[in-house]
Parts: structure tokens; sequence; C-alpha cells
């Protein structure tokens, strides 16, 4: 045998880590009295408990307390009870505490780890070289917020209590986004880990007891969907964190609608890894086995769908059968194991079901000649082939190790085969020429892009998605914002308005001039298309004119009108600017005319009108002149990487205006939205129509595209629920009443839209402008480029 055969003959010796004091843990733990609540260790106040078990031999870890409404009730008391002392700690105090988790949890580093792979089945490679260093860096990093946080976010307060449900996949990790921005803000928690994976939640909240953290602040319950669901409908809670499947991320949002409740929901995906002719194909190879196989596929960012370029497909899927073919199935303990167990039986079965139905649907599933342990929920790295956009493969979440390729022609097809999902959280971007990486980043749709890497994480970056991925960022600035209390100025309690007659007559025609005001979709004037109209009256009772009665349809084709239009999201932010400044000039002109309108249909006096146009050109500018001023960041965190944390329009949204300041309402709303270059459509206030239907001229002087800003008036009610269930509007924005807030929260979930209300209160107009308009009008996409070679 020459050095080189024996080379190759060569196999891996078992490299175990060692488990004994991690087991020494276990043993010496009471845990039939697992929920940590109000400082003390408890168990269930109705008894029960639940399994958990290490996935490599389903042999039984531990029994842990299983929490009951009754139990979560106990949380939320606590944490209510600290939060005013807790909130008013100096920025140092919580710093200190914040720091002090960080150091206590790098001392038990490894038994972090150690228990982490027995709960989850993870590699402990991956347990102790990425998830626990991440979490101790997410705690110290925060120390830092702490302390800088009145200078940072001035005038800004704590959101309050918040419940915070996270997944399996992470467990530590998912934990520490969690609980240290809250912290930070001065928030109290009440965290609910998942059943299969409660045991690095237990050692944390021992960290927190010798860390100095306050009784109460931190309450970590155990359990399943029912405790899950007792934290997010309790009304002691002032914001939800959620990290999970998209389903139960729907069921949250639904849940919480009306409720005042704050939202941040980081759900599922299907992201794109997409290989170009000119990439480095080895790097790539190596990159994708991190994508897809690191923990085991059940990874929310994993990259699942390989995307590569026609002309280098073959050699690089032959690249990475080889590839796969060497990955080291086995114990998750040992350090030489690339891909561990699934985390439970249950989802063993649904990857494998998941699997089938592809292969059925026509995919070619190869997986490399290997055995799998004789106990544990092991699946091999699965490489499907032949998937076509629609095969299940292609658009579930498999969460396991099962990678769906397709092959791409060219750029735009690239694109457009990552963009179809419903999905939007990661994509990874592969090509040694950084001018097309940064032209394709831009055009995906998903909240992270990693430029010639993947699963690239850091607590000063912002993480979070798109579409059904979810909304709300974890992780630096953004993520903080998700712990703070919402800052716009607060008007009045809107009533309920009462409603105009319906005049469900033709339109007008036999008035010999038709004074009705049509809406303004695509640039135009048109008719509804029911061709019915509404009567606006003046603030005496008289007829003003009469406007038209907007329809579902209607709203559909104002979508569709915003949808195509591609003019303003692409427009440079000068030109925004320009044509922003133009509409106030434009307005402007016209003050005599609205500030008229105003006073008749509003009854307001002439001066007050006066002051209402005013102020609604001056709000103009403001906006024109941020709109090449809100922009991004760059973060240069540990790896060597810039990460640029781009502002991105949300896209479609439409906007519900109020009654009440029927002119300076509409353009607080609208103004914010397009600077940042969303297109709108708009639903005027009810009352007062005729203010924004006497707009369209002023658009159209403006230079504003076709399909910038369309408007469709009719029932405020009506049309916001349209706007809210329809799926192809990205965001909504309603300052209406309470039920009509309400309902737009509950019925968008089908596309999970950012839904943004005043939970049936006004604003206060003359002070309702600045960034945290311009922040909900923009998605942060953070791009990841790393340099060196
Ligand atoms: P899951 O939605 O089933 O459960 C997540 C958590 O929610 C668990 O703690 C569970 O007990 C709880 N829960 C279940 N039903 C509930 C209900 N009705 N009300 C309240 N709580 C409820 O998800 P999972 O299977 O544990 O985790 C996998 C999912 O998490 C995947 O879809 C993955 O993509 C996602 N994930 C997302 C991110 C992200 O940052 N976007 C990170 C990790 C995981």
């Amino acid at each position: 045998m020459n050095i080189l055969e024996r080379y190759h003959a060569m196999d891996y010796a078992p490299a175990p880590e060692a488990r004994s004091e991690a087991d020494a843990w276990l043993g010496a733990r009471d845990f039939s009295k697992s929920l940590f609540i109000a400082g003390d260790w408890r168990a269930g106040i109705d008894g029960k408990s639940f399994d958990t078990e290490d996935p490599s031999t389903g042999k039984l870890l531990a029994k842990v307390s299983d929490a009951s409404a009754a139990d979560i009730e106990t949380a939320v008391a606590a944490a209510r009870k600290v939060l005013p002392k807790w909130s008013a700690t100096s920025g140092y105090e919580r710093a200190k505490v914040l720091y002090a988790i960080g150091r206590a949890m790098q001392r038990h580093q490894r038994l972090f780890a150690v228990l982490e792979s027995l709960d989850n089945g993870k590699p402990i490679r991956e347990s102790r070289d990425i998830d626990v260093p991440l979490a101790i860096r997410h705690f110290i990093h925060h120390a830092g917020w702490a302390q800088s946080l009145a200078s940072e976010f001035p005038g800004r307060k704590a959101a309050g209590v918040v419940g915070q449900i996270i997944p399996w996949n992470f467990p530590l990790l998912m934990l520490a986004w969690k609980i240290a921005p809250a912290l930070a803000t001065g928030c109290t928690v009440v965290l609910k880990p998942a059943e299969f994976t409660p045991l690095t939640a237990i050692l944390f909240a021992e960290i927190c007891e010798r860390a100095g953290v306050p009784k109460g602040v931190v309450n970590i319950v155990q359990g399943g969907p029912e405790a899950g669901a007792a934290i997010v409908n309790h009304p002691g809670i002032d914001k939800i964190a959620f990290t999970g499947s998209s389903e139960v991320g729907k069921i949250i949002r639904k849940a919480t609608a009306g409720s005042g409740k704050k939202l941040s929901l980081e759900l599922g995906g299907k992201s794109a890894f997409i290989v170009f002719e000119d990439a480095d194909l080895d790097s790539a190879v190596e990159g994708l086995v991190d994508g897809i196989w690191f923990n085991q596929g059940q990874v929310c960012c994993a990259g699942s769908r390989l995307l590569v370029q026609e002309s280098v497909a073959e050699a690089f899927i032959a690249k990475v059968k080889t590839r796969m073919s060497r990955l080291r199935v086995g114990s998750p303990l040992d350090k030489n194991t690339d891909i561990g167990p699934l985390v439970d039986k249950t989802q063993l079965d649904r990857v494998k079901r998941l699997v089938e139905e592809g292969a059925r649907q026509g995919a070619v599933c190869w997986q490399p000649d290997q055995d799998v342990p004789a106990t544990g929920y092991y699946h091999l790295p699965t490489l499907a082939t032949g998937v076509a956009p629609a095969n299940i493969l292609a658009q579930e979440e498999v969460f396991g190790p099962v990678l769906a390729t397709m092959s791409f022609r060219n750029t735009e097809e690239a694109v457009e085969l990552a963009n179809n999902t419903r999905y939007g959280l990661a994509a990874s971007v592969w090509s040694e020429n950084v001018n097309l990486a940064l032209h394709v980043a831009p055009q995906l749709k998903a909240g992270v892009v990693w430029v010639n890497g993947t699963n690239m994480f850091d607590a000063a970056c912002g993480f979070g998605g798109y579409r059904e991925s979810g909304f709300g960022r974890e992780g630096g600035r953004e993520g903080l914002e998700e712990y703070l209390a919402p800052s716009e100025p607060h008007g009045p309690v809107i009533k309920q308005a009462s409603a105009p007659k319906a005049a469900a007559r033709d339109n007008g025609e036999s008035h010999g001039i038709d004074r009705t005001a049509k809406l303004f979709i695509s640039g135009k004037q048109v008719r509804p298309d029911g061709n019915y109209s509404l009567p606006v009256l003046t603030s005496k009772g008289r007829l003003a004119g009469e406007i038209g009665l907007g329809s579902r349809k209607d709203i559909r084709d104002a979508v569709s009108a915003a949808r195509a239009c591609k003019a303003w999201p692409e427009a440079t932010a000068y030109n925004r600017s320009q044509v922003l400044y133009y509409l106030a000039e434009n307005l402007s002109g016209r003050t005599e005319e609205f500030a008229a309108r105003i006073v008749e249909l509003t009854g307001a006096s002439h001066k007050a009108a006066k002051a209402e146009v005013e102020a609604s050109i001056e709000r103009l500018f403001y906006y024109a002149g941020m709109a090449d001023k809100f922009e991004g960041r760059v973060h240069q965190p540990p790896a060597r990487t810039v990460t640029l944390a781009l502002h991105e329009p949300v896209g479609v949204i439409g906007i519900v205006a109020p009654d009440e300041a029927p002119l300076l309402g509409l353009i607080s709303l609208i103004a914010p939205a397009l600077a940042m270059g969303n297109t709108t459509v708009v639903v005027p206030s009810t009352t007062a129509p005729l203010v924004a239907t006497d707009l369209y001229q002023v658009i159209e002087y403006s230079d504003v595209p076709a399909g910038a800003i369309n408007i469709v008036t009719g029932h405020t009610a009506e049309l916001a629920a349209v706007l809210a269930k329809h799926d192809d509007v990205d965001g909504l924005w309603v300052v209406a009443e309470a039920d009509i807030c309400a309902r737009a929260e509950a019925e968008s979930t089908g596309n999970l839209k950012r839904v943004w209300t005043g939970h049936g209160r006004s604003l206060d107009w003359p002070t309702a402008q600045g960034e945290a308009f311009l922040r909900r009008a923009v998605e942060v996409k953070n791009v990841w480029v790393p340099y060196g070679d």
C-alpha cells in the first residue's frame, strides 16, 4: 500500500465529546420543578409534565414540568410586577446584568453545547462553535445597547411585558435573540421554549439567578402549543415575539388582532441558493453543505432550493454528490459528525412524507450510499433533481436535509425562480463577479442575502423576513425597535362615523353635468366598476357632490396598477424627492381652493382649514427632503464581511385615511410611503372624500408616475377589508375605528402583510411626522459581502 492508498484507506476514529458534566447536571437537577417564575423553581400548578428525549437514541433525558394557563398567569403577574422597576433601572445597571449573563454563559459554554446537542441532536461542532458563541455574543452586544439606549433612542420607552415563544431548532440561540434585546430595552419576559428542547433554557434560567437578574424579569415556562396560546392570549402581555412555523404565525396574527399587542413574527423559509456559472464552484459546494445540511436542514433560512446556471449545472451537481457521499452521519456528540438525527420522530416522518410526495410529483431523489445509525431519527442527506417549480419540494418548507435543485439560463430567470415562493427569508448568491451579485441581491425578495456565503449571523445585523417569512427583525438596531413602545403621537379615539346614505342610482348622467368624482387608478380618472355613487354632504347637510362607490373589483384594479408601476420604486431617491417637492409646489398653488373645500365639508374655520393645507404642504416638503436621507447602514460584524443594511420599499401599501384632518391625515400617510419608493392604494376619508378627489389634478400635474398613487373612494370598512385580504398588497396602514383596525389585522394573514393601525385612535396630525413613519415604509434587507482572498 503506497502513501496515497493508505491515506484513502484511513477511517475516522470516534471522537466523542465528554458528556459527564451534562449527565451530572441532568442527574442532579429536580426537573419536577422546572418552571422558572418570579425567581423560583416551581412545578406546574396542575402537576403535569412532558418528556424530553435524546433524538439519537430515543432515551429519556428528563421529565419537565408542563405549564398550564394558571402558571402563565403567575408568570405574567410576576413580569408585570417588576416591570416598572426594571424599566426604570439605569441603562448602565441593565448593561451590567446583560454582560454578567454573557460572562456566566462563557463559563458554562461546554455544558450548554453538550446539553443542546443531547436535547436537539445537532452535531456538537455546531452547538460548540456556532449556537453557543453566537448566543453569548448576543448578550454581550446588547449590554452596549442597554447603556446607550437613552442616547440612541431618545424618548423611547420599553414595550412592556413580552411573551416570547421559540422553536426547537436553535433553542439557546433563539432564546438569546429574544431575551437580550428585551432586557436591553427594559422589558420583562415570559419565554416559552419548544417542547422538544427545554433543557438549555433551564440552564439559562440558572445563569440568570447567578447573574443578578432581578426576580420576575425573566420567567421561563415550559410546555407546548397550549402554553404558547395562553401567552399569546394573555391580556397582561404587551408584545408577542414569535419564532416558529408560518402556520402558527398566522394563528398568532389572528389571535392578537385588535388586542393592541405589538407583534413580531420570525417564520419559515424556502431560501434560494443561486450559483452563477462564474462562481467558484468548489467554494459554492462547501457553502451549499453549510446552507442546507447545517443542523440537518432544520434551519429557517436553509438554502433548500439550489438554483444553478444551466452551463455548469451538470458539473456542479456531480461535485455536490461527491461531497454528499463524504458527509458523516452519526452521533451528535462525535466531533466528526456532519449530520445528526432530526429532532423527533414526528419530524422524521414529516420529512419522509414530503420526500415521497416530491418523488411522486416527478422529482428524482438521490441519497449517498450510506447506512444510518441503528437507533435515532436519522435521515440521509437528500438531493432532489428534476424538480418542477410547482413540486412540493420546491414550494414547501421541508425543514430537513433535503435539497431541491433547479437550473436557470440567465440572471432574469434566476431572480424569477428565486422569488417564486411565498416566503422571503434569505438567499445566497454565488458569483466571482461582485457587480453581478450586487445587481441580483436587491432584486431578491428576502430579508437577508449572503454573497458567496451562507448562514452568517451576527448580533449587530438584523435578521428577519419578507412576505410569509414574517415581519420584524431580530438583532441590531432594528431588532431593538421591536421591543420599544410605538412612538407615533396618538390622537383621540375615532368614533363610529355615521354612514353616508348610498345613492344607488345611475351615475349622474341624467344631471346634465356629471358632478361625480371618479376613482383614480393608474394615473387616470375612472368610473367605479359598479357605476354607483355616494353623495357627499357639506357640514351643513347639503349635497356637495358625489363620489364613485369603489368596490372589490376597483381595489383589485388599483392594486394591479400599483404593482405594475415600476417607474416609482425604481426611480432614484433624488428623483422621488423632486416629484414630492413638485407635488408640494402644485398644492401650494391651490391653497385657497383646498382650504375652501375643507371648510365646506368639515365646517372648520377658514383659518384652521388654511393651516391644514399649509401643514400638508410642509409635510410633503419634509418627506421630499427625507426621500434621499432615510438610508440604510453598513455593519462590520466580527466575520470578514461588510453587511449592507439596505432600506427597500415594502412594495404596494394600502392606506386607509381618517375622516378628521382629511388632507393632512391623507398626506401624512401617503408621503412617507411614497418617499421610500412604495406604490399606494388609498382609501380616503368617507366624510370628506372630495378633498382627496380634488388632488387628482395636482397629482397629474406633478410627474407622479401612473400607478404610484391610486385612490378608491367608497365605504371605508368594506374597502379596508378588501385591502387586508388582498394577497398582492404588501403593507396596510389603517387609521379608522377600532373594529376596522382589528378586522384589517385579522384578515391580513393570507400573505402576512405588514399591518399598522392606530388601534381605533387617530394621530396627532400636526406632529405626526418623522422616522417612525419612514421606518414603517421600508423593509431592511441585510446583504452580507465577504472580503479577502
Ligand atoms: P412551531 O410553529 O410548531 O412551534 C414553534 C413554537 O410555537 C413552539 O414553542 C410551540 O410550542 C409553539 N406553538 C405551537 N402552536 C402554538 C400556538 N397555537 N400558539 C402559540 N404557540 C404555539 O414551529 P417548530 O416546528 O417548533 O419550528 C420550526 C419552524 O420555526 C420552522 O418553520 C422554521 O422555519 C421556523 N423558524 C424560524 C426562524 C426565523 O428566525 N425566521 C428561526 C428558527 C425557526
